[in-house]
């Protein structure tokens, strides 16, 4: 039986779609599982000249308590297809595949060049949106190519073209919730739908090792919890969580959102927390962090619904 490209419900609740469990209902949620599913929800929304937009593992954003009014579209073309040859592999991803997982499977099977990424939670289109990153590596330095939705054609392109910086790409710059009706074709940003990655082979023993101790890091400094990793990006030459830290913030709540004291660049949701909760609370630790060392932080995350209470 064939899995249906393109399933569209209605008033679904996002919040269990996120990792931080908050964010308020989708009018329309449509969850994809190829390229021309994007295509297909994409004209569901401009016939109904509704909002779009896209959710991937939902690890890295906020979603507004008042929900999203359009149309939501869940990446969820998981394929990973291995070409072979001799000792190297080209590795073609979609989007949806989540990340953690993928790099297990390759891992496995002898395959080098992702085990950085063991545990990152999320999506591979998700990584490349905002060029996650994490021991040693990031998604800008592994990807080979790049397939984009835009402008109603699927287009493959090189990561230089994506404008990569730390935590960011060319994308979440200039990332709007996007209306499609009536937009010039040209304007509508690009969705990513798949990447391919080269791979080399090795030792098996040697990569399960590798894995093992990516996950003993990444595991003693992760706290307990609802979250959605680092709110706010690291400044150069600095740690958000220190500057937190050092603002004698750890701990500090505000309604049921607060302060990691294991990784101060944490926010928990330690039980029925909104995005107001989130909001009140990045606010005052960037009022906070700049009056007691003179930097201001940026948010890593993403705000989808509403905008953060300050210039980002
Ligand atoms: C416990 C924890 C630990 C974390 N550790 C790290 C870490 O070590 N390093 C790190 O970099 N990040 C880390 N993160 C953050 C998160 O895992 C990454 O940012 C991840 O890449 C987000 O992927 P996602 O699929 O969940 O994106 P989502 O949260 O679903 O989306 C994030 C943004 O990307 C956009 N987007 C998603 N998919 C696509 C697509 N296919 N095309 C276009 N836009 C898209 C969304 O619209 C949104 O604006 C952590 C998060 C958690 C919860």
């Amino acid at each position: 039986m064939s899995i249906p490209q393109l399933i569209i419900t209605e008033f679904v609740p996002l919040a269990a779609l996120t990792s931080w469990r908050i964010g308020g209902t989708a009018r329309y949620l449509a969850t994809v599982r190829s390229p021309a599913g994007v295509a297909e929800a994409i004209a569901f929304a401009d016939a109904r000249m509704l909002p779009v937009w896209i959710l991937g593992g939902g690890s890295n954003m906020l979603i507004s308590d008042d929900g999203l009014p359009g149309v939501v579209i869940r990446m969820r073309d998981m394929h990973v297809d291995i070409k072979q040859n001799a000792d190297t592999a080209e590795v073609h991803i979609g989007a949806g595949a989540p990340m953690a997982g993928t790099v297990r499977q390759l891992v496995n099977a002898g395959w080098s060049g992702m085990a950085w990424a063991e545990g990152l939670p999320g999506t591979v289109g998700g990584a490349v949106y905002g060029n996650a990153g994490c021991y040693g590596g990031a998604m800008a330095d592994t990807v080979q190519s790049i397939d984009l939705w835009r402008a109603g054609c699927l287009d493959t392109v090189l990561p230089a073209t994506l404008g990569f910086g730390y935590r960011t790409s060319a994308l979440k710059r200039h990332a709007v919730p996007q209306l499609v009706h009536g937009m010039h074709v040209g304007d509508i940003l690009p969705i990513v739908v798949g990447a391919t990655i080269r791979l080399t082979s090795a030792d098996p023993v040697q990569l399960a090792t590798e894995l093992a101790e990516t996950a003993v890091l990444r595991k003693g400094k992760t706290p307990q919890g609802s979250s959605c990793g680092s709110v706010f990006k690291n400044p150069a030459g600095d740690s958000a969580g220190r500057l937190i830290e050092a603002a004698g913030l750890k701990g500090y709540a505000v309604g049921s959102a607060v302060i990691a004291e294991r990784h101060a660049n944490y926010i928990i949701n330690r039980g029925g927390a909104t995005s107001a909760d989130v909001r009140a609370l990045v606010s005052h630790i960037r009022a906070a962090v700049a009056a007691h060392s003179g930097v201001t932080l940026e948010p890593e995350v993403q705000i989808l619904g509403e905008e953060w209470p300050f210039n980002a």
